[in-house]
């Protein structure tokens, strides 16, 4: 008699975590205006992967910006 080990298939719903963009930043702004509307569920634009990369996106510009502009 075989025995299987079945690996539990890894599920990813969690939600996405919320942009954290840099005060004034125009790019920043964009791309959180792009998260609020493909995290909307109901949106034929909801699209959790491209949120998840948008998130990526703010943290990298945030950094850009922050080098650009310390005293802020
Ligand atoms: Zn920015």
């Amino acid at each position: 008699m075989a025995t299987i080990m079945k690996q539990p298939r890894e599920v990813h719903l969690t939600e996405p975590i919320s942009p954290n963009p840099y005060p004034g930043c125009d790019v920043c702004a964009a791309l959180v205006r792009e998260w609020i509307d493909i995290t909307e569920p109901a949106s034929p634009l909801f699209d959790v992967e491209r949120a998840h990369r948008i998130v990526d996106e703010v943290r990298d510009h945030r950094s850009q910006d922050e080098v650009a502009a310390p005293a802020l």
